[in-house]
């Protein structure tokens, strides 16, 4: 019997849905759905429920074959090679562009060069444009403007003369291949019959070349002399056609000999004809100063753009850093182009008094300024040609400013973005990139973003979606989900007891549904009253004095100790640049016994200090990191589950060791193609580089022989495959391995499979992971932890999680200091420092302190308003 795919043609669906059927992609379950095209869809779940499965792995991989078949034949060559999604059927589905959030990735060009927000915007790209068509080049030595000449800018410089000069105007000859003699001939054929060689002038009579073609005047200027005239009268058409043919024979260069003294003329080159002092003037068509020896080159794109070799600093490359000649692994701004990566060329090239470095140091929302007055300075001809490149950029830089990003400069190096920063100017590129039908798929917009700055995201995200484009959100805020036309719910849970479709449709009836968790967190929103004592009081407190890094203004903060203190206001306004780039470095440095002098603390002092053991940042990054780390190997408890693999009968009897479980080590049982990853990696060039599950073992990791060996029916691949809430009851009985478990289940993360490659793990849970395995040191040390935003990408059910974690932590004596954004856990809070009250400069001061009460109280903090639920 044949089964039949349902018949496209034939069926009843609108055509403006995807229509999935039957995906099985790592947990989902089997699922079908009809998404509607065209639409804002936000996918949710608790954590581990299917969304990036769903969202990433099966609807953006699907939608990438599909923009691959549109490309060239040379890159379809590796269509058949692209992992097709575990799936039935994925009808109608768009081209997919993903914008996902891997604050681990950093993106640098194959030279090594980092990118910057200009670029990350596409802003750069049309500044080059701009620059190129409209800059005028100014020599950084003589600060005037140089311009290549022609025959009238020499004779308007003519006209300035003053009356009664004589002068004569000349153009300089080499003689190539020629001999002098030759030369002679020709110049006389051309009616010309003065030059001069040596300081000396000669007629060119029959005899005087004879004289000459004894003179060695290989490496001599010759100057010709066309043209002998005085500024009494001028023939403006005899100057022109003289000048023009003093250009076109010496390709480019005509010069004035001024044969009187000048008053007030210091730009002539004294000369010498015999004994007659004279002043020289060098006039080119090139671009050469005419004071000085500077030349420069042509204004071209290519110019501005420090990845092209036309345009990069000779000294660093590009990089605008060197390594210091004393120093040891440092580096400092390359002092040639002063860290701006461009040549002197470049550099030398204004559009409205600025280069396009110093414009990459304005702050985003200056530049319209800068923008709106040069075109204002343009005639209507010089406007008109430069009329799409303005308005690319005049609409990207409302786009960035639009989503809350006008306090950052063009220059700001991608590694010195957050990661919400990155996605979000990457969003503007994106938008203005007009791509129409495109799907796009997004990892939760949200992060980063203050209650505040939500809805100028949410409400770009409506403009793409009304070019016709399909917009997919993982998302768990409130607000993102609210502003959804159609919400896609995973769950019931996560991993296996995940992977279902609970809901699927348009809010109200999300509100409504009676199984979804996601209505029910919507529909709470009768909120508890807010704190107004902190949970546990603090008598002792870190004060930092005169914290002025980047926009800090000078502000004297009081960090309370042993309580939950957490750090809001909107982005920019200098949260990270008050913990991670004053408290953190400063702590560390005060509280390491090699008290390394190296900490630039500016007029910034911190007392208090001596109340804690340690400071430990738990950023989003796991840097040092093996890409081969899993779960299991960070939390050291893949040793035990190897010694327990080790320990089984059928080991024994094939004297297998712990060592051979290992997937890492040569000696062991990994898989040889894959040397243990589990993964081929293909290189695709053009597109991001795709992994593809190793053939030889399937992505098992493992030499047949090994996956014979089973403890509790399960072998060693499958029990990497288990979350960690599988993990726990499977290992009933062994403790210590439980107690290891139990910290990851601690800090939300039991849906995690304890095989996950460390890489693929997204920042929120990075900092978790890093969290767990502190939950166990039972160090008597006094630590406080920093954490920036530690419930990025957690269902707001998993929360609790989080804050249980933190009780224990307090509980023991430790502090804690967090960045965050989500209402629910500054809520629950003992102590607010709330920065603003804007962005940029016009941030960097304290709104207020205080627990939420106090904060909910304040007239005009934004976080305030947030706690007061006026932004839901
Ligand atoms: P969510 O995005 O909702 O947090 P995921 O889609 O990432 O959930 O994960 C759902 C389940 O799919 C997880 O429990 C995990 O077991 C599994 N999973 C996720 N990524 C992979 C992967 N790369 N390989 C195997 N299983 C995976
Ligand atoms: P938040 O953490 O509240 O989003 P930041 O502390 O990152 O704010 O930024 C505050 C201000 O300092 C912004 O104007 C930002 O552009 C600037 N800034 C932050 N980090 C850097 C940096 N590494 N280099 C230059 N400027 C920075
Ligand atoms: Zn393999």
């Amino acid at each position: 019997m044949t089964t039949h795919l349902p018949d496209e043609s034939a069926s009843a669906i609108p055509s403006s849905v995807i229509q999935v059927r039957g995906v099985r992609v790592h947990n989902l379950k089997n699922i079908d759905l009809d998404i509607p095209l065209n639409q804002l869809i936000a996918v949710c779940g608790v954590s581990g429920s299917g969304k990036t499965s769903l969202a990433f792995d099966t609807l953006y991989a699907e939608g990438q074959r599909r923009y691959l078949e549109t490309l060239s034949p040379s890159a379809r060559q590796y269509l058949n090679q692209l992992p097709k999604p575990d799936a039935d059927q994925i009808t109608r589905i768009p081209p997919a562009i993903a914008l996902r959030q891997n604050t681990s990735q950093r993106h640098f060009s194959s030279r090594g060069l980092e990118s910057t927000a200009g670029i990350e915007s596409g802003i750069q790209h049309y500044l080059r444009l701009l620059f190129s068509a409209s800059g005028q080049i100014f020599c950084p030595n003589c600060e005037i403007p140089i311009a290549p000449q022609t025959p009238e800018t020499v004779l308007a410089f003519i006209k300035s003369l003053p009356t009664e000069i004589r002068y004569q105007i000349c153009y300089p000859i080499t003689l190539g291949e020629q001999s002098l003699s030759e030369i002679i001939q020709e110049l006389k054929q051309q009616g010309l019959n003065r030059i001069i060689l040596n300081h000396e002038e000669y007629q060119l009579s029959d005899d005087a070349a004879a004289v000459l073609a004894q003179a060695d005047a290989r490496d001599e200027e010759i100057l010709v002399v066309l043209d002998r005239l005085t500024t009494r009268s001028i023939d403006e058409q005899r100057i022109l056609e003289s000048l023009e043919f003093a250009f076109s024979e010496s390709s480019g260069q005509a010069i004035l000999l001024v044969m009187e003294p000048l008053e007030n003329q210091a730009t002539g080159i004294p000369f010498s004809i015999g004994q007659q002092q004279i002043l020289r003037f060098d006039f080119s068509a090139d671009l050469s100063c005419p004071q000085c020896p500077l030349e420069f080159a042509q204004p071209e794109p290519q110019l501005f753009n420090f990845y092209s070799p036309g345009g990069a600093c000779s000294h660093c490359g590009g990089a605008g850093t060197v390594p210091t000649t004393t120093g040891t692994n440092t580096i400092e701004i390359c002092s040639h182009c002063h860290g701006s990566r461009l040549n002197p060329s470049a550099l030398a090239v204004r559009v409205n008094g600025h280069n396009i470095d110093q414009l990459g140091q304005l702050p985003v929302q200056q530049i319209p300024d800068w923008l709106e007055q040069f075109s204002k300075g343009l005639s209507e001809s010089e406007a008109q040609p430069l009329t799409p490149v303005i308005r690319e950029i005049r609409d990207r830089l409302s786009l960035m400013i639009e989503l809350g990003l006008g306090y950052l400069t063009l220059n700001r190096t991608r590694s010195t973005l957050s990661s919400g920063e990155i996605q979000r100017t990457s969003l503007t590129s994106l938008l203005s990139s007009n791509l129409v039908n495109t799907l796009y798929v997004l990892d939760e917009p949200s992060s980063g973003l203050h209650p505040a700055d939500c809805h100028r995201v949410i409400s770009v995200l409506q403009k793409l979606r009304q070019l016709n484009n399909t917009l997919l959100i993982v998302e768990h805020d409130a607000a993102f989900i609210r502003a959804a036309e159609h919400i896609i719910e995973l769950g019931p849970e996560a991993g296996k007891a995940g992977g279902e479709v609970i809901f699927a449709g348009p809010l109200e009836a999300l509100k409504t549904s009676e199984i979804s968790p996601t209505g029910r967190f919507l529909n709470s929103t009768e909120t508890a009253p807010l704190k107004t004592e902190p949970g546990q009081p603090a008598s002792d407190w870190i004060t930092l004095t005169n914290a002025t890094r980047n926009n800090l203004q000078s502000i004297t903060v009081r960090f309370p100790l042993r309580q939950l203190c957490v750090v809001t206001g909107i982005s920019g306004s200098g949260k990270s640049s008050l913990l991670e780039q004053t408290l953190f470095p400063l702590l560390a440095a005060q509280l390491s016994a090699t008290r390394s002098s190296q900490i630039d603390a500016g007029s910034v002092s911190l007392s208090g200090a001596d109340q804690i053991d340690e400071v430990i940042l738990l950023d989003h990054s796991l840097t040092g990191q093996n890409p081969r780390s899993i779960p299991a190997t960070y939390l050291n408890l893949f040793d035990e589950i190897r010694s327990i693999f080790a320990q089984t009968p059928d080991a024994w009897l094939r004297n297998l060791s712990p060592g051979h479980f290992s997937f890492n080590s040569k000696s062991g049982g990994r898989c040889p193609v894959c040397k243990g990853t589990g993964k081929i990696e293909i290189d695709l060039q053009f597109l991001a580089d795709l992994t593809m599950d190793c053939q030889e073992c399937h992505g098992k990791r493992y030499q047949r022989e090994l996956l014979d060996i089973k403890y509790r029916k399960l072998n060693i691949a499958e029990v990497l495959e288990l979350t960690v809430d599988e993990a726990f009851p499977f290992f009933r009985g062994q403790s210590a391995l439980q107690k290891k478990l139990k910290q990851l289940k601690d800090v939300g993360l039991g849906y995690l499979p304890l095989g996950q490659p460390l890489p693929t793990l997204s920042g929120g849970e990075c900092q978790r992971l890093k969290l767990a395995a502190y939950l166990n040191t039972s160090s008597r040390n006094k630590t406080l932890f920093l954490m920036n935003e530690p419930t990025r990408g957690l269902h707001p059910l998993d929360i609790q999680y989080v804050l249980n974690c933190f009780n224990y932590l307090l509980a023991a004596g430790h502090s804690i200091i967090l960045i965050e954004h989500n209402v629910d856990l500054i809520r629950a809070a003992d102590h607010i420092i709330d920065l603003g009250p804007e962005a940029g400069a016009e941030g960097g001061c304290i709104v207020v302190t205080g627990t939420p009460a106090e904060v909910a109280a304040h007239p005009t903090s934004y976080t305030g308003m947030a706690l007061n639920a006026k932004f839901s």
